[in-house]
């Protein structure tokens, strides 16, 4: 089960709770609803493509011919 971050509307409480499907907790300090944060992790391909541009922009070209070619195969 997924580990999310839940924020407290009333007390800007925050904390962990496993869940699947939740998107709002009691809040364990009020009991007033908190909300799911979401917390995706982000992708910096900058951070990487500094040391290896070339490898960068061929994961991206590789990447988007992929994608472009399952868009199309779903069309059909
Ligand atoms: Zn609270």
């Amino acid at each position: 089960m997924p580990l999310f971050d839940f924020k407290c509307e009333a007390c800007s409480e925050v904390f962990e709770e496993f869940t699947k499907e939740k998107r709002t907790m009691p809040c364990p300090k009020c009991g007033c609803n908190a909300n799911r944060m979401i917390s995706a992790p982000t992708i910096k391909l900058e951070g990487w493509s500094g040391s290896f541009p070339s490898a960068a922009d061929a994961w991206v070209k590789k990447h988007n011919q992929k994608a472009a070619i399952e868009a199309k195969r779903n069309a059909e």
